[in-house]
């Protein structure tokens, strides 16, 4: 099912159709924050509360329409002068940005200067900025934009998906003073050429890439629900000598809520990727397609409805 749910979410059609069902609302509810900016904040304001650390994340992707990458800048500027007085722990608030949003399909120049410009305004807020991966036909094409950008904005951080056979590399050049990588999975459907397939190739990958950055001077970002990884991150801290500002761990909003409040208390960081907005089915699909139980109880509720 993986596959086909991965192709279904970039079908304009099967998006029309799912956006449409009032009952998709209730499960989507789960891992959206809301559609508005108010609903991000909210929920910002909530996790830091609980001594959580937050990236959030404005929905939308593979945009072909100069005007709709402007208004997606727009948005992040406007997040970010809502961040404003919201925490005074250092490093506590990030948004993450997916370069396809931005006009990378359009001009990979437009791309790099609407980066550019939520960087500039990200950097003036004290707020970190993360690149988000997406698939591999633009991986070289986002670490050139983030090379670049790192430049004027050293603390500029990305992401790197361990089932991808590149990334150990990847993580190689990424491990230096100042490099921030997340290091996650990976979330689309990537051919065997470029990527591993089966679920244990893709966890060994993640420990060996994990290994590098854990030994490296960067700051890695443990972005994985997987107990497994987990345990491997607190063993190279450990095994390093790291301290816990050194590193951190990273979830998605809405999953593993409880697991996320237990290594809060535990002592060390955890940050919650926040998405929010109208665009939320390609982000949702992805969700469904990495669980098969959010798909049954998916199924069971349309089911259940009809
Ligand atoms: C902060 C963050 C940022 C990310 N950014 C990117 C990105 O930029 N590009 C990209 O390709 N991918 C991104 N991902 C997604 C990532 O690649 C994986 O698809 C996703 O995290 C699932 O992998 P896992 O490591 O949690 O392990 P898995 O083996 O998939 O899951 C381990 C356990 O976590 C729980 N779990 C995992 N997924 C779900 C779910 N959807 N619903 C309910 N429970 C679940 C289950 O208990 C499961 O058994 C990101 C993930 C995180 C946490």
């Amino acid at each position: 099912m993986r596959p086909a749910l991965l192709a279904a979410a970039r079908s304009p059609r099967l998006e029309a159709t799912v956006s449409r069902m009032r009952i998709t609302r209730q499960l989507v509810d789960r891992f959206v924050a809301g559609e508005s900016e108010p609903d991000a904040v909210a929920a910002v304001r909530g996790l830091l509360e609980s001594g959580r650390f937050v990236s959030v994340d404005y929905l939308g992707e593979d945009t072909t329409d100069v005007a709709r990458a402007t208004a997606t800048v727009d948005a992040y500027l406007s997040l970010l002068q809502a961040y404003t007085g919201i925490s005074s722990v250092p490093h506590s608030l990030e948004v993450s940005v997916k370069l396809s949003a931005l006009g990378q399909g359009i001009d990979q120049a437009l791309a790099l200067e609407n980066a550019r410009t939520i960087c500039a305004a990200a950097e003036k807020a004290g707020v970190w900025v993360t690149v988000d991966a997406e698939d591999h036909t633009t991986t070289g094409s986002t670490l050139a934009i983030v090379r670049e950008l790192r430049q004027e904005f050293p603390d500029l951080g990305t992401v790197l998906q361990a089932y991808l056979r590149r990334t150990e590399d990847d993580c190689r050049e990424f491990s230096g003073p100042r490099s921030r990588i997340r290091l996650c999975k990976g979330a689309y459907s990537e051919p065997a050429s470029v990527a591993f397939q089966k679920p244990a190739d893709v966890s060994d990958s993640y420990v060996r890439c994990l290994r590098v950055l854990m030994e490296g001077e960067g700051y890695p970002m443990v972005a994985s629900h997987d107990p497994d990884m987990i345990d491997a991150a607190r063993r190279f801290a450990e095994a390093t000598g790291r301290d816990v500002d050194s590193y951190e761990f990273q979830m998605l909003y809405g999953i593993r809520d409880r697991e996320q409040i237990r290594l809060v208390g535990s002592g060390v960081h955890v940050r919650v990727y926040v998405p929010y907005g109208s665009q939320w089915y390609g982000y949702f699909m992805r969700r469904l397609a990495e669980r098969p139980a959010n798909l049954m109880f998916f199924v069971r509720s349309l089911v259940s409805r009809s």
